[in-house]
């Protein structure tokens, strides 16, 4: 069997990308392991993957809308509305349970002509663009790994760098019975920070959230699974007033030093896309976007006019501006200057101030002509600071 791209995982971006590829002519097979989505982490989308929903005829009956988002500490609250954001072409997106996501993402591929072929990716000839999985041998002109936070392709070419700097590690799970309480508006994510790291609430309506714990190597926590969640709901009283009468109705999921990249994102006869490619902390919930819009560029890089090889170059470079974005704000979210802004008392918040930060939450980062976000990226610890001393106004 012999496509034009073979495509290692059909999870958001591999199906995107096989979309904008199959969309211009091209032959896409996607290889993917797991015949029916599961319920992975990944569920909160946001606005600026709004236009790719758009293009790709994305269907998302039935998720809910999420408007915003809420920051808490120590009972300090906020609330950030996209409505805010720079760019008002999207003001809201989805809360999404990840195994129906996935599987609509699937249809959208096989409708534009991909094929879904069932089966792991094993080892692959690289640059010979033959790849051996567990159902035979299958070759294309080019191989783009596109399977997810194991960084499959990225490893085997020694390409796979870790972050120094962020070596955090997650439970997750699923309740029933969780309250909204104020500020949260219905969809919002909320986030708790606690000592060490940090609680996701992500509602899916009629009470139901997926609910987690992001620890870095100062976390306190200790034990099993069970134990550290319910010590870190306990720490924080905005998560244990949202959790009180909730039940878990899921196992738990454990995932470990999540944040790497890779020095580079194509070669002779591949490409890396999504988390395969490069992945960061997931608290401002963009490994989706990203992903997506990833693989809109490289779809562009590899059907477009231009010389392949500096059309590969360019859409890295973007891809990694966008991502690189996430990755300062990330830095300033774990040196406290986020928080240090967001709950900063009302006189002192700029109109610019709650539109950069509403923007960055939006995932304003690949639009031509986005620059609230990227000035807050940039100024965020200066800000901090004067919040600190209390001068922004002066
Ligand atoms: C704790 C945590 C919370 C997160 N929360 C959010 C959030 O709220 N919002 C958000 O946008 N992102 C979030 N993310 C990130 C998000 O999960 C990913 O960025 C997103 O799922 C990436 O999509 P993808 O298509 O690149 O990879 P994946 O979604 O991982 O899809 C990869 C696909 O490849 C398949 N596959 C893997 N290996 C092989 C193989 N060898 N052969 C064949 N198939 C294979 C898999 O079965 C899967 O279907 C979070 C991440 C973490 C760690």
């Amino acid at each position: 069997m012999s496509a034009d791209v073979l495509v290692i995982g059909a999870g958001p971006t591999g199906c995107a990308l096989g979309t904008y590829l199959a969309r211009k002519g091209v032959k896409v097979t996607l290889l993917e392991a797991v015949e029916k989505p599961e319920s992975v982490v990944g569920e909160s989308m946001l606005p600026g993957s709004g236009p790719i929903f758009d293009e790709l005829g994305f269907d998302t009956t039935g998720f809910l809308v999420k408007h915003g988002a809420v920051f808490c500490q120590d009972g300090g609250s906020v609330r950030f509305d996209f409505k805010e954001a720079e760019d008002q072409r999207h003001t809201h997106a989805w809360q999404v349970q990840r195994e129906v996501f996935d599987l609509r993402w699937r249809d959208v591929a096989t409708r534009a002509g991909c094929e879904i072929v069932y089966g792991k990716a094993i080892r692959a000839d690289v640059p010979g663009k033959t790849l051996h999985t567990t159902v035979g041998a299958l070759s294309a002109g080019r191989i783009v790994d596109t399977g997810g936070r194991t960084m499959w392709l990225s490893s085997t070419l020694g390409l796979r760098v870790g972050d120094p700097k962020l070596k955090n590690s997650a439970i997750g799970t699923r309740c029933r019975g969780v309250k909204m309480l104020a500020p949260d508006e219905p969809g919002d994510i909320t986030i708790c920070c606690i000592e060490g790291g940090w609680i996701w609430i992500i509602p899916f309506g009629d009470g139901v959230a997926s609910v987690g714990v992001v620890m870095s190597p100062a976390s306190p926590l200790r034990g099993t699974a069970e134990e550290r969640f319910a010590a870190a709901v306990a720490s924080s009283p905005d998560a244990t007033a949202r959790l009180a009468d909730a039940e878990r109705i899921f196992p738990f999921r454990g995932l470990s030093d999540f944040t790497a990249t890779s020095t580079s994102f194509h070669g002779e006869g591949f490409a890396l896309c999504g988390d395969a490619a490069t992945f960061i902390d997931p608290v401002f919930s963009s490994g989706v976007l990203l992903g997506l819009h990833g693989a809109r560029g490289l779809a562009a890089a590899l059907t477009g006019s231009a010389a392949e090889e500096a059309a590969l170059d360019a859409w890295q470079a973007e891809y990694r501006e966008g991502a690189g974005i996430f990755r300062k704000v990330i830095d300033h979210w774990y040196a406290g200057d986020f928080m240090t802004l967001a709950l900063a008392p009302r006189e002192l918040q700029k109109p610019y101030f709650r539109r950069g930060i509403v923007s960055l939450l939006a995932g304003d980062v690949y639009r031509t002509g986005a620059t609230a976000s990227r000035l807050m990226a940039d100024r965020m610890p200066t800000l901090a600071r004067a919040v600190r001393s209390s001068s922004l106004g002066a």
